[in-house]
């Protein structure tokens, strides 16, 4: 069914594989676009018609809404071509996400849309107006409804086969706007019935609607602007692709930047100390050129020389591996290091907390016990333990 009602929208090429290019993606993005503003106007311009000819108020005002999405439609187009701009002196990292702003001025306009019709439909529960009605305006109607519904569907497709939050947007707008047509219906056979409030009262159901979807949306679209936490299989491919790498025993402290479908990348990694630093550099560039290679980021990769033999260190490594085994909010430390100079004693180390946000050791019981259980071996050391922050992750 799908590829009967959806797949033409796709080129042939691009059937049965991941789109990913920008260009494609913002290729379909724009089709999808355009289409929902074609049929939006055509709507637009059917609905009004009818409207006028049976005086159905209910009919002229969702017509108007029709026009309102051609905008909000203009609005995703715009937003496409901006996203495709290449990098520039004010914008380094590209214009992709320039889509979340899109998408979060369409989820206003939603949400503006909402509140209207609430105020005219009130009106209209206060002050019934009986319009006539044939069977052949219910079918008209009927029609629109199911024009809706494919363009909401088809636009879920191609939002799902790009991964763009706009299209996906954009779709739960078009099926907003079916089931808004859908109250209308109710409201003209209502009207014909001998409920004429039930047409006032179906506007403001559409209202609340249409402000629950504008909320929704916003919400994804700022969830992208301000800067998403990744996925857990995001980390877990970065982690995969990095011990790919012979000489890296293990990473920490990764950090994700996402623009689009492009992303910044920083990790620690773990090498042997006895490595040369022209050797560690090596390894590390072997790194970031997988990461590039592979998830189209930019990587920078930070070296972390581990310490395989110090029978001293290893002591203390496995005493405090044996407390974190045991404890709820420790998950796991790393760059464990014990520093010896003339004047100064230290100990430093990470700690990666089961529940993010808490960066003070003062914060946590067990980090607050392990630093008093290590002191109690390394009296003169001083012990400084970070926390990892919430951006970080292992
Ligand atoms: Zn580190
Ligand atoms: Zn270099
Ligand atoms: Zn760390």
């Amino acid at each position: 069914m799908k590829h009967f009602l959806y797949n033409w929208a796709i080129p042939r090429s691009l059937r049965n594989a991941a789109v990913k290019d920008v260009g494609q993606r913002s290729a379909i993005g724009r089709f999808g676009g355009w289409l929902s503003i074609v049929v939006n106007f055509l709507l637009f311009a059917a609905k009004l018609l009818v409207g006028l000819l049976i005086n159905s108020i209910a009919l002229i005002a969702d017509s108007i809404h029709s026009l309102s999405d051609v905008s909000t439609s203009i609005i995703v187009i715009i937003g496409y071509r901006i996203s495709k701009k290449p990098a520039d002196s004010r914008h380094p990292f590209g214009h992709q996400r320039a889509e979340y702003v899109a998408t979060l001025v369409i989820a206003v306009l939603l949400a503006v849309a909402g509140v209207e019709f609430i105020k005219s439909s009130w009106n209209r529960v206060l002050h019934p107006q009986l319009s006539v009605v044939t069977s052949g305006v219910l079918v008209f109607v009927l029609l629109t409804i199911l024009i809706k519904a494919w363009l909401g569907g088809l636009a879920n497709y191609l939002g799902q086969r790009i991964d763009s939050a706009t299209l996906r947007a954009d779709a739960l707008h078009h099926y907003t706007d079916s089931v808004s047509s859908i109250l209308v219906l109710v409201a003209i056979v209502g009207s014909r019935l001998g409920y004429p409030f039930l047409d006032g009262a179906g506007g403001v159901a559409v209202g609340i609607m249409l402000i629950w979807a504008g909320i929704t949306i916003a919400k994804e679209a700022a969830d992208s602007l301000l800067g998403r936490a990744p996925s857990p299989e995001c980390i877990a491919e970065i982690k995969e692709i990095c011990m790919g790498i012979d000489e890296v025993s293990n990473i920490h402290d990764t950090i994700v930047h996402s623009y689009g479908d492009q992303k910044f990348i920083s990790v620690h990694v773990e090498v042997d100390q006895k490595n040369s630093s022209l050797k560690a550099h090596e390894i590390a560039t072997k790194v970031e050129r997988e990461l590039a290679r592979r998830l189209n980021a930019y990587a920078v990769v930070h070296v972390d020389p581990i310490d395989l033999e110090s029978p001293e260190l290893l002591a203390l490594k496995k005493s405090i591996d044996e407390f974190v085994s045991k404890s709820n909010e420790i998950r796991e430390i790393h760059d464990l290091r014990i520093i010896k100079k003339e004047d100064h004693k230290k100990i430093f180390f990470d700690i990666v907390p089961v529940r993010k946000g808490l960066e003070n050791c003062r914060e946590l019981n067990d980090c607050q016990t392990l630093k008093q259980l290590i002191q109690q071996d390394f009296h003169d050391f001083e012990i400084k333990i970070h926390i990892d922050r919430m951006y970080t992750y292992n």
